[in-house]
């Protein structure tokens, strides 16, 4: 695996997402060691509710939590 420089990194370049990196999961894998365009799987859990899901970093930039999102617009259908 190589190291990308720190201002390549996902945890730089996405600060607010890197916070649902799931640690564990991931390991020994961490953001910071990850380029922000990699396109290898990793795992995510949402800060909201703690749902897991699995994506690359490359589709983590565009996309958050796809079950928080499913429920929102569930909701929304429901309302109307
Ligand atoms: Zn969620």
């Amino acid at each position: 695996m190589s190291m990308p420089p720190y201002e390549k990194s996902f945890a730089f370049k996405f600060p607010e997402a890197s916070k649902e990196w799931a640690y564990d999961k991931n390991k020994p894998l961490k953001p910071e060691n990850c380029y922000a365009g990699t396109a290898r799987k990793v795992w995510w859990r949402c800060e909201a509710y703690g749902h897991e899901w699995k994506t690359s970093p490359m589709n983590r930039r565009k996309h958050g939590c796809p079950t928080c999102y499913n429920l929102l617009r569930r909701g929304r259908n429901s309302k109307a």
